[in-house]
């Protein structure tokens, strides 16, 4: 498991950022009477509700509504997660579809839980490893990570070329938002090396 050379993508260790619950935002509506709903907005969460509401009824609300999208983001887990098979076999098709089919890993498979990463990459021997704590995120999520270490097989580092082939993968802004929450809510530090400030490549 250890990774030598300065090639390797770990993915990176939060350090200093630290959020103990996710950042809810609320939102009131004169338009909205009787509709409450809730959605992901990178590690945010914003909650819609009715403009009259008691502040006892939005508390209630609030935390129904975390509840509810939480177990609806579970619902959505991937099929990668039952075997290297079927992770190899989404790997093929996020290849196909975002990196042009250019990135050909020799093999990708489940890792017992890594202490600070979500995956790692090899590229010099196009290995890719992934650390079990991923089986039950939701599956967009999980196919950013994938995406991530198969962009690494065209590019090693984090530089603009490297986020110009991830960003193919139109979801990437919001998983990196998850698993930052993901890792301050657990208390894991885990993280994507490098990740946490993407540059922007060049007019995109
Ligand atoms: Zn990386």
């Amino acid at each position: 498991m250890r990774l030598t050379g300065g090639t390797d993508c770990r993915l990176f260790s939060l350090g200093s950022r630290f959020v103990a619950e996710p950042q809810v935002e609320v939102r009131r509506s004169k338009r909205r009477r009787q509709t409450v709903s809730a959605y992901r907005d990178g590690d945010k969460i914003v909650v819609l509700l009715p403009a009259r509401m008691t502040r006892a009824e939005e508390k209630r609300w609030v935390a129904d509504m975390l509840s509810r999208l939480q177990r609806s983001e579970t619902r959505r887990r991937s099929p990668a997660r039952e075997s290297d098979e079927a992770l190899i076999e989404r790997c093929r098709e996020l290849s196909a579809r975002y990196l042009d089919g250019r990135a050909e890993p020799s093999s990708v498979r489940w890792v017992p839980p890594m202490r600070t990463r979500w995956a790692s990459c090899t590229p010099s021997e196009a290995t890719i490893r992934v650390s079990r704590r991923l089986r039950d995120v939701p599956g967009w999520v999980l196919d950013y990570v994938l995406v991530h270490e198969l962009a690494h097989l065209l590019v090693p580092g984090h530089g603009p070329d490297f986020w110009k082939w991830v960003r193919r993968y139109p979801k990437t802004e919001r998983a990196i938002g998850f698993l930052e929450g993901l890792s301050a809510a657990a208390q894991l530090g885990i993280g994507m090396d490098g990740d946490t400030e993407p540059q922007d490549a060049a007019g995109d």
